[in-house]
């Protein structure tokens, strides 16, 4: 079978042909429909470190291990690629991305693949069935969707809130609509890309603002005229670079939580000025991925309608075009949602090109 993965030796993805893997009592072989491409699968330092590559699928299950009850042959699914140890006193205490256990991902040999082994902690804890209703590729989206969800709570966000998302990507457009579902009465939204933004304003964003075509104290003026006098309660930096989380903070309102969710590149520097904090009482809150909590949450939003995430999808790829859809990923500003297919005749007939994006009135 194909699989993609990361050369540990070159440190570039590449395809293999490698044998359906065996498995174990607690696992299942599982057949991922459709992958999404992650921002984190084109950073190199990344892949080559603690590596994730290929973590939003879903799909159909082919085979169980004899201990697995909670999944049958045949069923349709999301699985997350990473989970704690219920057992961990940091999932206890809410913190189950930091738990020791987190980063051990499920995927064997990755889900960029024809088949996959999924391990049996993932298969246990982290595993949802997909309705009749709902495709894989929307299936797929649980994974990026919740990592939002667990941002807006880890900001703290209430009801009645004004929320600034930096970056409509897939994940600032998850997050605009996240916002929403956690009572915020004013979202705006920031990009460089008016087309991205236009997708903003159909998702629920109440304005939006193009950051290349204001300076940053414009942008400052432009959210207090329509917020009584006052910046973001909540402002949400979803580009991993400093300048990004250098404005994000500056758009803070006292009192308010800026909230950090893309990794910066390592050994970057944030310079602060602790008083700038202090004197406003501003909260500095980092949202790293997901855990089971937010997973089953957006999945029932994402069933019954209440969040739209197949707008989203932008484009789609063959397994055997995966290098072109990391280089279109790469180049962030012409995509939003871009999906891998690994058996794209069963899913779509021969061309997956020829589906989507979906229009707003699908
Ligand atoms: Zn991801």
């Amino acid at each position: 079978m194909k699989a993609a993965i990361v050369n540990k030796e070159t440190g570039k993805p590449e395809i293999v042909d490698v044998p359906i893997p065996e498995i174990q009592e607690g696992e299942i072989l599982f057949k991922p429909m459709a992958c999404g491409v992650c921002g984190s699968d084109v950073i190199d330092w990344n892949i080559n470190g603690p590596g994730s590559f290929g973590h939003e699928p879903a799909g159909i299950v082919v085979k169980v291990g004899k201990n697995v009850k909670n999944v049958k042959e045949g069923d349709r699914i999301f699985v997350h690629h990473r989970v704690p140890n219920p057992d961990c006193r940091f999932f206890r205490r809410g913190h189950g991305t930091v738990c020791p256990e987190y980063p051990q991902y499920g995927f064997i040999p990755s889900a960029y693949a024809e088949f996959t082994r999924v391990t049996e902690r993932h298969v246990r804890l982290d595993l949802i069935h997909l309705p009749d209703h709902i495709s894989f590729e929307v299936g797929a989206l649980i994974e990026p969707m919740a990592t939002m969800w667990r941002l807006m709570s880890r900001a703290g966000l209430q009801g009645g809130d004004t929320v600034l998302v930096i970056g409509a990507g897939a994940l600032g457009l998850s997050a605009v609509q996240v916002a929403q579902r956690f009572g915020a009465t004013m979202v705006i939204n920031s990009d460089y890309n008016d087309w991205k933004l236009e997708y903003s304003k159909a998702l629920g964003a109440d304005f939006t603002i193009n950051r290349g075509k204001h300076t940053l104290d414009e942008i400052k003026e432009i959210i207090r005229e329509s917020n009584e006098g006052r910046l973001a309660d909540v402002v949400v930096v979803i580009p991993p670079r400093i300048k990004a989380l250098e404005e994000g903070i500056e758009l803070t309102e006292k009192g308010g939580v800026v909230s950090q969710f893309g990794p910066t590149g390592p050994g970057e520097v944030l310079t602060i000025d602790p008083n700038y904090f202090f004197f406003r009482e501003i909260t500095y809150a980092a949202s790293y991925s997901s855990t089971p909590n937010e997973t089953k949450m957006v999945a029932d939003f994402i069933f019954k309608g209440k969040l739209k995430v197949k707008h989203l999808i932008t484009h789609h790829y063959t397994l055997d075009q995966i290098m072109e859809a990391l280089a279109l990923k790469k180049k962030a500003e012409d995509s939003l949602k871009i999906m891998v297919h690994p058996h794209p005749d069963e899913y779509f007939g021969s061309n997956p090109k020829d589906y989507g994006p979906y229009s707003f009135g699908d």
